[in-house]
């Protein structure tokens, strides 16, 4: 039997329990028709491997503290940045899984809280989804969950009585169900499935534990999704195709983890060398023959097509949770024009700059049709360097490569330079070889204005 779309929701992959065979588990997941897979993290180390699994085999991962796994006090704020790193990384895509966890209680309920809402307020500011852990601990997981969250919240191996449930539907919460719902006993289960809306049911395996009717006592895997899937389809309907089944639970953990065409989130910022690029609209006034965004949606497994600006405060917030510190320079840059943005491109050149990291600007160069010269002036003096994409020897070769709709662009291209040279201000220029240029007579520009071209 194959699925032609199926996604295991939550499959801890980095755990030793799969080191001797990964590469064949995988293979029969995809066999088994299960294309995606989230594959959660309980500490640093954990969520460092589930980041290197999921680049090395194209799947997801999430980075957090389970409750259960929670960093010495004296370690605390070196964990805690170091979790963010692995936040950055290109295939990680949620903050998970945390929560509280009442039945063992490793740690006190107090501290337990404390790292719960410290991730949630995370996730938020990243715009991530939230895997949420909860075992004996389901109605205070649901009372420390703000109401007004904005990210996809997603209720793992969910055990919460019928008005536990309710509640949590009622505040639009993905939940997850795992291998005992096939188990015969498990009435208590199978009775809460009708009381979640289709769209916001989740199939997970929580590999290599509670693995499904046929497999109890042995290592769950991930290509048993299926066996779970079908204990969901005769739960909802039994005349729906497994096929059918499997694809409306696959749409569900798009739509949670945000990687669903329809609520896809770009990354705000990636890292490329070493430094870390900001990403701050994929609007641009030309359409350059060369430009990446014809081809591609992202950069090295980064997905940087902005269905629509990302808001101001998401942005803002991202570049202040992130150690950018770490990075030789914060480049805007992007999927886009980022001048497009100039009031937030100010604002976030000059957190990073109070921050002591140095800040560079690419642009098209094309922000004086739109600004004045007093208003690029001040822009240009919140960075540390600015790189302009000069890309043409003239008007007429510029016209043909960049296809821009500035009118007059290549005036304002110039003016620019001219600006950007005069606030003394770490200046070059940019060509693409392969792009149609004549090199010769733009290197011969360039030394006319007296100015570093970067060949690229
Ligand atoms: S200016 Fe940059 S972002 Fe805009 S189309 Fe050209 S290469 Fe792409």
């Amino acid at each position: 039997m194959s699925f032609m779309l199926g996604f295991d929701s939550h499959c801890h992959l980095h755990f030793n329990h799969f080191d001797e065979d990964l590469d064949a588990v995988v293979e029969n997941s995809r066999k088994a028709g299960i294309s995606h897979i989230l594959i959660p993290s309980i500490d640093i180390e954990t969520a460092e491997i589930s980041a290197d699994i999921a680049e090395k085999y194209n799947l997801y991962s999430a980075a957090a503290f389970h409750p259960e796994h929670l960093p010495e006090e004296s370690a605390e704020e070196v964990e805690w940045l170091a979790l963010k790193r692995v936040l950055l990384r290109p295939n990680t895509v949620a903050v998970g899984e945390t929560g509280l966890d009442y039945h063992h209680c490793t740690f006190k309920p107090d501290k337990q809280r404390r790292w719960f809402r410290r991730h949630t307020e995370l996730a938020e500011a990243l715009g991530y989804p939230l895997v949420v852990h909860s075992r004996g601990a389901e109605s205070a997981v649901l009372k420390e969950l703000p109401t007004s969250l904005s990210v996809p919240v997603i209720l793992h191996c969910w055990g919460g009585d019928e008005s536990l449930t309710d509640i949590a539907v009622s505040r639009d919460f993905y939940i997850g169900v795992d291998g005992p719902l096939t188990y015969r006993k498990n009435n208590k289960l199978r009775r809460l499935i009708p009381r979640i809306p289709g769209d916001r049911l989740l199939v997970e395996t929580d590999s290599p534990f509670l693995p499904p009717e046929p497999f109890r006592g042995r290592r769950n895997e991930p290509a048993y999704t299926r066996f779970i899937t079908m204990g969901i389809r005769e739960l909802w309907d039994g005349s729906m195709s497994i096929e059918n089944t499997s694809y409306i639970l696959w749409e569900n953990a798009m739509r949670a983890y945000r990687l669903h065409p329809e609520n896809r989130r770009a990354d705000i910022v990636y890292r490329y060398g070493d430094s870390l690029y900001v990403n701050l609209t994929s609007r641009c006034q030309n359409n350059c023959s060369f430009c990446i965004r014809r081809s591609a949606d992202g950069i090295s497994s980064y997905y940087l097509k902005h269905k629509e600006d990302p808001a101001e405060s998401l942005v803002l917030s991202t570049i202040e949770a992130f150690p950018i510190e770490d990075f030789t320079e914060l480049v805007f840059c992007g999927f886009g024009e980022p001048t497009l943005r100039s009031d937030l491109l100010m604002k976030s050149a000059r957190a990073a700059g109070a921050r002591g990291v140095k800040t560079r600007l690419n642009t098209n160069g094309l922000c004086t049709s739109f600004l004045s010269d007093h208003q690029v002036m001040r822009l240009l003096h919140c960075f540390d360097s600015v790189s302009i994409s000069l890309n043409a020897s003239g008007t007429r070769e510029y016209n043909r490569i960049c296809l821009s709709s500035v009118e007059d662009s290549w005036e304002h291209l110039m003016k620019f330079i001219r600006l950007a040279k005069n606030t003394g201000i770490d200046t070059q220029l940019s060509v693409v070889k392969n792009s149609g240029v004549d090199l010769q007579r733009v290197k011969a520009l360039a030394e006319r204005l007296q100015m570093f071209l970067r060949i690229r």
